[in-house]
């Protein structure tokens, strides 16, 4: 960049290279990238080294990128989720648990997953876990029955391994049908017709088994779903979603 085009790369383009390493899981690379910079990482720098890690499975790489992070950014709750989600996906249980005490010493709360969809200009807000009234619902039910009757024939293996808590599979799997933008999609589904896409916002980032939950659903239903999460906009059509599964 510097000698061909005259450009000294930003931070900005430093970003850029450390998540594609990352991604590309020569986390190690990236890391050199990282110690290498003329100017300080940012939070953002880390936290993308951090997610390849999620997305490799590198715990012990993790943990000291981890330390780093939580130095910068102490406050923020996405960071030791994160770390909470690396160990969970490796079975450490000792190591969520871990994080859950230094979140609670230190005062940090787990923002709450929130789901918002708009039918007919009125907004309807779904909370994780919540619209009880909805899901206990005959309609709803029966609609869910049959979407999982159609997506596991389709191939959709349910992945639990984003859920926390160190419970048997089938509440893992509970739990996450619970998951705030799942409940906003059967909502939309319910309420809106045939061909018509379903939008809906959430204030998270969207987590492994929703995305391929969405897949599935975009498929069976024939329907476009677009996702706006923290991260980006996620469009689900005929079983792909525009991110080519990476965010
Ligand atoms: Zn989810
Ligand atoms: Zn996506």
């Amino acid at each position: 960049m510097n000698t061909e085009f005259g450009i000294s790369p930003s931070l900005e383009h430093h970003a850029c290279l450390v998540d594609i390493l990352g991604r590309g899981g020569r986390i190690k690379e990236a890391l050199e990238v990282v110690k290498n910079m003329s100017m300080k990482p940012s939070g953002s720098i880390w936290g993308s080294l951090l997610n390849s890690c999620r997305l490799h499975g590198n715990v012990s790489l993790a943990e000291a990128i981890a330390k780093r992070l939580f130095e910068l950014e102490p406050n923020n709750p996405g960071n030791y989720v994160l770390l909470s989600n690396i160990y969970a996906n490796a079975g450490l249980w000792e190591g969520v648990k871990m994080v859950r005490d230094v979140m609670e010493k230190r005062g940090i709360k787990k923002e709450a997953g929130c789901s918002w969809i708009q039918i007919k200009k009125k907004l309807h807000t779904f909370v994780a876990s919540g619209g009880f009234e909805l899901r206990s619902s005959n309609e709803y039910k029966k609609l869910w029955n049959e979407l999982m009757e159609a997506m596991e024939a389709d191939g959709y293996v349910s992945s639990t391994g984003v859920v926390l808590h160190d419970v048997n599979e089938e509440m893992k799997a509970m739990w996450v049908c619970g998951h705030s933008e799942r409940v906003a999609t059967m909502f939309g589904l319910i309420h809106t017709g045939a061909g018509i896409p379903i939008r809906i916002t959430k204030n998270l980032r969207v987590c492994v088994d929703c995305h391929s939950w969405m897949k599935s659903v975009s498929r069976v239903t024939r329907r476009v779903i677009i996702l706006r999460d923290t991260n980006r906009f996620h469009h689900f059509d005929k079983g792909m979603c525009s991110c080519k599964d990476y965010w």
